[in-house]
């Protein structure tokens, strides 16, 4: 029996030749002699099968065998599924969890261990805990697996980088006294010693990843194919170690390596992450791009990005010149830019056969494999059914409507609780470390998730779907898993979109399990029943393609010039409802004329990377002569509702002083100018927001968001105007962009009745508004819909009704 490693050396050395049929010699690819082998495999399983069935027909074996034969049959219907799938491929694919050792019997070690916790206690007398010790030991056998424990060499990869490490320290050590006997200089030289010792170490974990095993032949399928699918469960290294494999192979003497992420925080995190590997500065060789944050320069090679970000690139430089390969990574998680870009790359790999591309998902779906088959197919086309125009008139829009909902509210909440009933048990229990992480967390937050828990503490990490997935983090124990995901969902007969508590798919719920128990014994709390799961939960998280509005994407499309969407190669095509929608919705903004094309209003909002309605305010704010406030406002509704600060026991304070912002007008709109423009007056001052409740984080990203709103503003040419003094303007602007959602009160006084598909909506109790009930306006315009108790307004203005007339009088006509 040879070792992995052996045995993997000697197939690369039979797979460069092979006897044909006539029994000459001819070449043959590694990947080729591995699926014959496989299929050879198969055939021996099955003749096995058979035979002990025959053999054995009618006699009850032992459960021992019994299970055995089993899983026998398990593994041939896995090999044969896969070997069916393999026909005509264009894949490439790592193993999963059960499949560490090329299919082993997981199984039977496990009831084998179970045997030896019963032998080591006398009589029959059970080890009550020995089916969670046989669990245990299974799981640290599967997870030391990936240090090579059952593989000498590479355990001695592992011992020698650790030695060498040692040496490393000692004699940077006494390179520095030699320099100088200064403390300071010795202590910077132990430090920077420190530092690269703990980029060996990060070198020697690289290597454990499941990936590394795969790295010779990933990049031989790379060299051979344009068009790659990788499939990987989460963790096992695709998305910080393939980028990385293909720049050490050259590939970045080409172009750039592009790695799309659903999430912003999961593009940041990564690039970090690889950046250190790598030994380099964030930003340098490694950077990353999210709306709003370019980290990358001229040196950068390898660019981790948001897949809308990557949709933008698309619109400045149709070709993708500037790649090499592009990766689009977690493919599964469905994002409504992941599944346009699919549609995209498409293309673009025929018209560039020297451009690789690589679709890693953490599952194996179906619509890759109608990718993989659409590929192949498509390939034959000669015509291309989609035009780029060549140099596209309005060459930047964004298409990042983002799919994960921000739940920092109830982080921030569960956050708060925990820490106070932790400290009300003191020390009758052990330290708890406490980490929020979701999609807008501050960098220097995000990497607290990722520090080792220090001896006798836990960490508990609270986080949102974005640790499904897009992140992974190590030695996680437990997972509590509510079953709720929080999700935008539109509604094509009203034209609204409204964020709403759902249950989670089944595959959500398993990927989240699946974070528990990677690298040791690790146990999911569900709360919610069997039943539920079995009964009551889909199978899958319904596309966000399925659920969205889908303007932004037909304003980004369309200034990509293609026309003709509902002919677009969407992987899965979204409701024709939703389509029409949205080109309602673009028409009645102005951004299409009567004959469905792309106006002047149009090709400017498609510039900026915001909802259709918030750049139409901004393009309507030129006419008013606003656009200095208008982008202010603008920028502080997209850092979202994290301005106002509430701390539990300082809300009355916190409450009279954002009162100060509502004074004198009426509407949240302006007071979010306000804090704005006040707080420019102090200077940008700190101290100013910490006197006024206001959250300085939130109002630091307003501002570069602010700035680069600015610079939009100059490439489409519209002025700067400034022009505080005249709020009628200013509304007037947002009325322009906002006139869908507009609100009419109800007799109680109280709820509100939206005017152009009538429902009943409540002002949200954050709002400016809800505080006093006298001031509130009969007429509403209002920036979003959140669904909870009730159906919610948040950021409300007053709206004066002749300006719905005035400003869109194709959407609205008085009754007589
Ligand atoms: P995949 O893309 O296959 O899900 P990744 O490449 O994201 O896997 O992660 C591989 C491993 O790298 C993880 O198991 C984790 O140990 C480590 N890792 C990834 N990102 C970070 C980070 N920001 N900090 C520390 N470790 C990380
Ligand atoms: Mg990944």
């Amino acid at each position: 029996k040879l070792s992995k490693r052996e045995e993997e050396e000697a197939i690369r050395r039979a797979s460069a030749l092979e006897q044909d049929d006539v029994g000459s010699l001819r070449k043959v690819s590694r990947q080729e002699y591995l699926k014959k082998r496989e299929k050879k495999k198969l055939e021996e399983i099955r003749d096995y099968i058979e035979d002990e069935q025959n053999l054995f027909e009618g006699i009850k074996l032992p459960e021992a065998e019994q299970s055995e034969l089993r899983n026998k049959k398990q593994i041939y219907e896995l090999v044969k599924k896969r070997s069916q799938e393999d026909d005509n491929i264009n894949e490439y694919r790592m193993p999963d969890a059960y499949d560490i050792e090329g299919g082993v019997n997981q199984e039977k070690r496990f009831s084998v261990a179970m045997e030896r916790y019963r032998d080591s206690k006398d009589g029959d007398k059970m080890n009550p805990f020995a089916e969670q010790e046989a669990w245990e030991d299974l799981q640290i056998g599967k997870a030391t697996l990936k240090f090579g424990s059952k593989n000498r060499k590479q355990s001695e990869d592992y011992n020698l980088v650790f030695e060498d490490q040692i040496e490393f320290i000692q004699g940077e050590v006494m390179d520095g006294s030699d320099v100088g006997h200064d403390d300071d200089a010795i202590q910077e030289e132990e430090e920077k010693s420190m530092a690269k010792s703990a980029h060996e170490k990060l070198l020697a974990d690289r290597k454990t990843l499941p990936v590394y095993r795969y790295r010779e032949s990933l990049l031989e399928a790379v060299e051979n194919h344009q068009v790659l699918i990788i499939v990987g469960e989460t963790g096992s290294g695709k998305t910080t170690q393939i980028p990385q494999y293909l720049h050490e192979a050259g590939y970045t003497k080409r172009g750039m390596i592009g790695c799309t992420q659903p999430r912003r925080v999961a593009a940041m995190s990564v690039a970090t992450r690889v950046s250190q590997e790598m030994g380099t500065k964030l930003g340098h060789e490694v950077g990353y791009s999210i709306r709003f944050e370019d980290c990358t320069s001229d040196k950068t090679v390898l660019k981790y990005m948001t897949d809308g970000m990557l949709l933008r690139q698309f619109l400045g430089q149709p070709d993708l010149k500037s790649y090499s390969v592009v990766m689009v990574d977690e493919a599964h998680e469905r994002t409504l830019s992941t599944d346009i870009l699919f549609g995209l790359v498409k293309d673009i790999a025929r018209l560039r056969p020297d451009l690789k591309l690589l679709i890693s998902s953490a599952t194996l779906d179906a619509r890759l494999l109608r990718f993989r088959s659409d590929f192949q197919n498509s390939r034959k086309e000669v015509s291309r059914r989609n035009k780029f125009t060549k140099a596209p008139e309005a060459d930047y829009l964004d298409a990042a409507i983002m799919t994960v909902l921000q739940i920092h509210e109830e982080i921030e909440t569960a956050e708060e609780i925990l820490k106070q009933r932790t400290r009300r048990l003191g020390s009758k229990i052990a330290e708890l470390i406490i980490c929020p992480i979701y999609s807008n967390l501050p960098s220097e937050l995000q990497s607290k998730i990722f520090k080792p828990t220090p001896e006798g503490a836990r960490k508990v990490v609270l986080a949102t779907n974005i640790a499904e997935t897009s992140l992974t983090i190590d030695g996680i124990k437990y997972v509590i898993d509510p079953g709720f995901v929080k999700m935008k969902f539109y509604n094509p007969r009203t034209g609204t979109e409204s964020l709403q508590i759902r249950p989670v798919s089944k595959a959500s719920a398993n990927q989240r399990a699946g974070r528990s128990g990677r690298t040791g014994p690790g146990k999911c709390f569900r709360l919610y029943t069997c039943d539920c799961y079995n009964n009551e939960l889909d199978d899958n998280t319904v596309p966000e393609m399925q659920r969205t509005n889908l303007a932004n994407v037909v304003l980004s499309l369309m200034s990509l010039g293609i026309d003709d969407l509902l002919n677009f190669d969407f992987m899965d095509p979204p409701p024709s409802e939703a389509l029409l929608k949205a080109l309602e919705l673009l028409f009645a903004l102005g951004a299409l004329n009567k004959h469905g094309e792309l106006t002047n209003v149009g090709r400017k909002m498609a510039e900026f990377p915001l909802d259709p309605m918030l750049s139409k305010m901004i393009v309507a704010s030129d006419k008013y002569k606003c656009s200095d406030e208008i982008i202010s406002i603008a920028a502080m509704l997209s850092v979202e509702n994290s301005v106002f600060y509430r701390p539990k026991d300082k809300q009355v304070h916190a409450d009279n002083a954002h009162l100060n912002f509502h004074m004198g007008h009426v509407g949240d709109h302006i007071a979010l100018l306000k804090v704005y423009s006040t707080w420019k007056e102090t200077n940008f001052s700190t101290q100013w927001c910490y006197e006024n409740y206001i959250q300085v984080r939130s109002m630091k990203s307003a501002r570069d968001i602010r700035g680069q709103l600015e610079g939009l503003l100059e490439r489409v040419e519209i002025e700067l105007v400034s022009n505080p003094g005249d709020l009628e303007a200013i509304k007037k602007s947002i009325t322009s962009g906002y006139f869908p959602h507009s609100a009419r009160m109800q007799k109680d006084g109280s709820s509100y009745r939206t005017v152009k598909h009538p429902q009943t909506v409540y002002i949200h109790p954050s709002s400016g508004l809800a505080k006093v009930k006298e001031l509130r306006p009969r007429w509403v315009v209002y920036h979003e819909l959140v669904l909870t108790s009730k159906e919610y307004m948040r950021q409300v203005s007053e709206l004066k009704p002749e300006w719905l007339v005035e400003l869109a009088p194709h959407y609205y006509q008085l009754k007589d």
